[in-house]
């Protein structure tokens, strides 16, 4: 089979459609390629294209096995790569797909970044370049003092607890390319907005024998009683649902190929490990099970594997048609 390359980013039309979201076009004699991403994104958050390949009138390709790949080059070097996964039904006349990368809390403003794609149409395959930065984000320090139960459970090197860590991460590294449950903007899991930290908050844990360590936090806390409802943000499927040393009881829900949210502390639970979920679907009780100081939800995302800001996933992050 032979591989032509070649670049065709100038032939790109690009239109700004809102503040951040960026159209892109490209108009062949055999089809046409139409983009939606955001181009600029914070350190945290994550890049997502939306790319529909369509043929032309009068055109005969069978397009309905075109494959693409998103590559994310940071200071000249490509350090993530994602596939792209169809929505809906491929026809020969075309596909669209999604994908999506999560960018590092610890980049910043200053890194120089740009987005490659790839993508085989009709035994060819061709690349392209598109624009991308990120903008100026700043994360809160704080130090929390954990007692002799909590510094039991920051430290626990048991059999137990690694064998639980190396289960949730088996996980999240898991990408089905057919698992593409919701595409719509995340509804937060519990209704209160008082969040006791933040994403990426940068910790120093101050254990009860004088020892610390540093970590992130990767999720947000919403302070609320025990008892509060914790609902599912998005169509998904429970993937996780049992009780674990260090985040006590525990949901996780598949959302696309890649995209897990996850839920921590919870008290009880109502859902179980393979249950459909809808966005409102109730997944239990907030609590303060496993490693909590207080009583309070854990709302964690995360995206091919990465931690990233849930609060991202509230917008309309996979670039859906506004109905009218
Ligand atoms: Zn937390």
């Amino acid at each position: 089979m032979k591989k032509i390359t070649s670049l065709i980013a100038i032939s790109f039309i690009f239109l700004t459609s809102a503040s951040f979201a960026r159209q892109a076009a490209f108009n062949g004699d055999s089809y046409s390629i139409s983009l939606n991403y955001n181009e600029v994104a914070s350190p945290g958050d994550a890049v997502f294209v939306r790319m529909n390949v369509s043929r032309t009138k009068t055109a005969k390709a069978d397009l309905s096995g075109t494959e693409a790949k998103l590559e994310l080059i940071v200071d000249g070097k490509s350090v993530r790569s994602s596939n792209f996964y169809v929505l809906g039904k491929a026809k020969k006349e075309g596909k669209t797909m999604l994908t999506g990368i999560p960018l590092s809390s610890w980049w910043t403003m200053d890194n120089k970044c740009s987005l490659k794609i790839s993508y085989k149409i009709s035994n060819e395959t061709k690349e392209f370049s598109l624009p991308f930065s990120l903008d100026n984000k700043s994360f809160i320090s704080e130090t929390i003092k954990l007692n002799e139960t909590n510094t039991a459970i920051k430290t626990d090197t048991s059999t137990k607890r690694m064998n639980q860590i190396s289960k949730l991460n088996t996980i999240l590294e898991t990408i089905n390319p057919h698992n593409v449950y919701s595409t719509k903007p995340f509804v937060p899991p519990v209704e209160s907005t008082r969040r006791t930290s933040y994403f990426a908050d940068r910790r120093v844990f101050q254990y009860s024998s004088g020892n610390s360590s540093t970590s992130l936090h990767l999720g947000i806390d919403y302070g609320v009683p025990t008892g509060t409802e914790v609902r599912a943000p998005a169509e998904g499927k429970v993937v996780m649902a049992e009780e674990r040393i260090s985040t006590g009881w525990s949901v996780v829900i598949e959302h696309l190929p890649g995209l897990y949210s996850l839920y921590y502390h919870m008290n009880e639970l109502k859902v179980k490990k393979g249950d459909s979920v809808k966005a409102g679907t109730l997944l239990g009780h907030s609590g303060a099970t496993g490693l909590a100081t207080g009583p309070h939800l854990h709302w964690e995302v995360r995206l091919n594997l990465e931690a990233v800001s849930p609060d991202f996933f509230t917008t309309n992050f996979a670039f859906e048609p506004t109905e009218n």
